[in-house]
């Protein structure tokens, strides 16, 4: 399903309100290496660091149920937009 157009703006403040809601980092999977988090992010996706997949959290992120995401492990396998394109 195609999520709905947004202006660049609309899609900058939604980014980060999602940024700011992530709770990868307290997951067991997650590796700081200062990059941007909310990897379920279309403008985001996969992290550069993470390789490992020791379990995913994003089930109980408050921006699964905000953004009606449907995946995980959005930090190895792509943002939901890209994972739902396979
Ligand atoms: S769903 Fe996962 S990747 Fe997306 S903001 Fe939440 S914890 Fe981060
Ligand atoms: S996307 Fe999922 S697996 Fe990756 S760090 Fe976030 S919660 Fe953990």
């Amino acid at each position: 399903m195609e999520g709905k157009e947004m202006t660049p703006e609309e899609m900058e403040q939604k980014k980060k309100m999602a940024i700011e809601m992530c709770t990868c980092r307290t997951c067991p999977s997650f590796k700081d290496c200062g990059e941007e988090i909310a990897f379920c992010f279309p403008t985001i996706g996969k992290s550069k660091c993470i390789t490992e997949e020791k379990g995913c959290i994003c089930g109980s992120c408050p921006v699964t149920e905000k953004m009606g995401l449907k995946h995980g492990y959005y930090c190895t396998k792509g943002s939901e937009k890209e994972q739902s394109e396979i």
